[in-house]
Order: structure tokens, then C-alpha cells, then sequence
């Protein structure tokens, strides 16, 4: 027989809290800022990340780098000099679809509870390869349910996607519509976890909450999407493709009102469900990059494009749930959220030409874009 993952708690290599938390896609864009927060707080991390090359992978290396920092600096704050940061903060370069390794992690450190946010994430690029997002978003999805399952974690906390609203006619979305016509294979990746979490709950009782993240953005976001290649290339003057014209509208939401609702959900086990975590706004995509231009302080060249299959027209949260289930109320507005990220943008910028001009000295070269 497993032992009961809770009984863990009184471990004193845990962190201070006495959660341990297995955090998926570690090195990624949520699962980083995500990590900050639960060592922060006094969580031991357990991460997993395969760090694939989705994108550039020096940035999910650099994540890890930062979190290896924030760890001994917690670590650092236990006077009694027992803590080290190896004690706070595991990483685990590998797929979360090795099994073995896997259960051999929640054994050793006796996980409390998951934080699922690994996956292959993109919309265009899952209709072209179909086959690595059901690996990773399926396959590895439903692998750790079951390893969750059998240690009997606490609470099982998964990303899902706005994107399994499809092509939703309505102007606001709610758990409660009905989804069934996702447009892309990664939507029907992201509903197929959110069936299998409903499985796992009903057969073995796995407390879970799918968390439908809807357009993140913020400091050390995704190259791939839109706030960072919107910034990119008007920064550096080069044109940028627009898809549609323009009219097109998400809700984007901050990368700390996302982490606080994904911390809130990892604190509050819910039985089984779903929960939209957005900002409940929507903004136009050419106001959108009229915002960027106003704070980078330069205009975009726009080469405009039609409109991409798998893309919806229209996102925009209805928070309610999250509210009344997790407490979740985002904070962040697009002004402030935009200053936040194009600020950090210049400084990654800076600090990515004076690493080229060292290395042009000698042999590295190492620029994106
Ligand atoms: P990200 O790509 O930055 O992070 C995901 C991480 O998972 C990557 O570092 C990747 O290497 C890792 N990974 C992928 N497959 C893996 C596997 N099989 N084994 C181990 N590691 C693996 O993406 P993100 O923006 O941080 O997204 C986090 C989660 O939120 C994802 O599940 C994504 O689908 C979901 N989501 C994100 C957004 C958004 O706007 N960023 C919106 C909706 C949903």
C-alpha cells in the first residue's frame, strides 16, 4: 500500500509550509513565475521539465537558474543553517510521460500536491503536428493523474485553455457553456484533460481543478505569442504579421493575477472542477498593438494577414466561479500589465545585445530572432 502523500507533512525537509508540490513544465512561462511564488511562501518544489526546443530553451535554462537563486535565497533565511536549497527546490530535466521516474520523484519526496502545467502549448503548430501535443497533453496528462491518484495526493491542479470555448458565438464565456466544438487539436488536447480529471475524480476520487488560463502575458513571457513577438518586432523594426484586421479581441491577464488564482486553487481542493482564470476584460488586437507601440515608443510596421485556421475571434472570461470558489480576483489592468512587460522587454533586450557584443569578441554568437 502507497503511503497517504499527507502524512509527509511533518517532513522537515518540506519547506516551511509542508506542501510539496510537483510542478510540471517548471522551466516554462507560468510554471516559473508559478515556482517563484510557492518557494517564496515556503512550498518545496518538486519540478518536472523536458525543456524542449517549442522555443528557445536557453530561456526555460535561465528559469531554472532563477529558481535555483530564489531557493537558496529562502533557504538562506533558515538560521539554523539546516536548510539547504537542494531541500526547497528539485528539478528533473525529463517528460512527464516516464512513468517510472515519475512515481520514483513522489515517492522519494512525498508530493502533497500537482501542479500540472507541462504541455505543448500553441494553437497553429498543433494542426500541423497533432501527434506530440497528444503525447504530452493527453498521454502525460492522464500518466500523472494516475500516479496522483495511487499516492493520494491533496489536490491536483491542471492548466486547461480558454481555447476549448472554440468558436463560441457568446460575449462572455462561462464554465457552464456548453464545449464541445474546439477548433484546434491543442483545444481538444486541453477538453480531453479536463474528461479524463472528471474520470480520475469519479473512479479513484482525485480531488482536481482545471484552471482555463485565457491569453497570458508578462515579464519572461512566450516568444510564441502574440504580447512578445508584438513587442520584438516593433522594437527591433520588424514587420509584424496581423492576422484578420484587427478586430479580433482576447482577454489577456497578467502573469501574477494567474499565478495568484493558480495558488488559490493549489490551496483549495474543490472535489472536480473547471474554472476560468481570466481577467474578464477584452481588448481589440489593433489596440492592442497600438498600446505596444505607445510604450515602446515606436510604430509598428503591419503586413496584415487573413485569418488563421484554429484561431477564435473572440475570448473573454467570465470570473464569476473563480470568484466564488477560489477567492480570485484579478488586479491587473492592460495599461499597467503592458508598462510591467515592455519594461522588462528593453532590459532582456539590453541585456541580450551586450552578451552579443561579448560574445562576438570571441565564439558564441547566441541571438533569437
Ligand atoms: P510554456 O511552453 O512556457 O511551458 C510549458 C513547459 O512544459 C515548457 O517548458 C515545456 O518544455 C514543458 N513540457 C512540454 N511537454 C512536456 C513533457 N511531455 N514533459 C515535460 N515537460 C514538458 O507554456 P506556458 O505558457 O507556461 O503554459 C503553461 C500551461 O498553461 C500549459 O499547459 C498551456 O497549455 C497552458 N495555457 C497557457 C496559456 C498562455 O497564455 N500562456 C493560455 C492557456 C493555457
Amino acid at each position: 500500500e502507497k503511503q497517504f502523500a499527507n502524512e509527509g507533512e511533518s517532513r522537515s525537509d518540506s519547506g516551511t509550509s509542508g506542501k510539496v508540490v510537483f510542478l510540471t513544465g517548471v522551466g516554462g512561462f507560468i510554471g516559473s513565475h508559478t515556482a517563484e511564488v510557492l518557494l517564496e511562501r515556503g512550498d518545496k518544489v518538486v519540478g518536472i521539465d523536458e525543456m524542449n526546443d517549442y522555443y528557445d530553451v536557453a530561456i526555460k535554462r535561465a528559469n531554472i537558474e532563477l529558481l535555483r537563486r530564489k531557493a537558496a535565497e529562502v533557504a538562506a533565511r533558515d538560521t539554523s543553517g539546516e536548510t539547504s536549497h537542494e531541500d526547497l527546490f528539485v528539478f528533473a530535466e525529463a517528460d512527464i510521460c516516464e512513468r517510472e521516474l515519475v512515481k520514483s520523484l513522489f515517492d522519494e519526496h512525498n508530493v502533497t500536491h500537482v501542479c500540472h502545467l507541462a504541455a505543448r502549448a500553441g494553437v497553429r503548430p498543433s494542426i500541423e503536428d497533432p501527434f506530440i501535443y497528444i503525447h504530452s497533453n493527453i498521454v502525460g496528462t492522464v500518466s500523472l493523474m494516475s500516479i496522483a491518484a495511487e499516492h493520494g495526493v491533496q489536490n491536483f491542479v491542471y492548466a486547461s485553455s480558454s481555447s476549448v470555448y472554440g468558436g463560441s458565438k457568446k460575449q462572455v464565456f462561462a464554465e457552464s457553456d456548453r464545449v464541445d466544438n474546439q477548433v484546434s487539436q491543442y483545444a481538444a488536447t486541453k477538453k480531453s484533460c479536463e474528461l479524463f480529471a472528471a474520470t480520475y475524480h469519479s473512479l479513484y476520487g482525485l480531488q482536481s481543478t482545471g484552471l482555463r488560463f485565457f491569453t497570458v502575458y508578462g515579464p519572461r513571457g512566450r516568444p510564441d505569442m502574440a504580447p512578445y513577438k508584438f513587442m520584438n518586432r516593433i522594437f527591433n523594426g520588424i514587420t509584424l504579421q496581423q492576422y484578420g484586421d484587427g478586430s479580433s479581441a482576447r482577454d489577456y491577464t497578467y502573469i501574477s493575477d494567474i499565478v495568484n488564482g493558480v495558488v488559490l486553487a493549489i490551496d483549495k481542493p474543490l472535489g472536480c472542477e473547471v474554472v476560468n482564470l481570466g481577467k474578464g476584460n477584452t481588448c481589440k488586437l489593433k489596440e492592442f498593438i497600438s498600446t505596444i507601440e505607445r510604450l515602446c515608443g515606436r510604430k509598428a510596421k503591419i503586413e496584415i494577414l487573413p485569418d488563421q485556421p484554429g484561431d477564435v475571434p473572440y475570448t473573454c472570461a467570465d470570473t464569476t466561479k473563480a470568484a466564488e470558489l477560489l477567492g480570485y480576483k484579478p488586479k491587473v489592468q492592460l495599461e499597467e500589465g503592458l508598462t510591467k512587460t515592455v519594461a522588462w522587454f528593453r532590459q532582456y533586450e539590453e541585456s541580450k545585445k551586450s552578451r552579443k557584443e561579448r560574445d562576438d569578441d570571441g565564439v558564441l554568437a547566441e541571438v533569437d530572432d
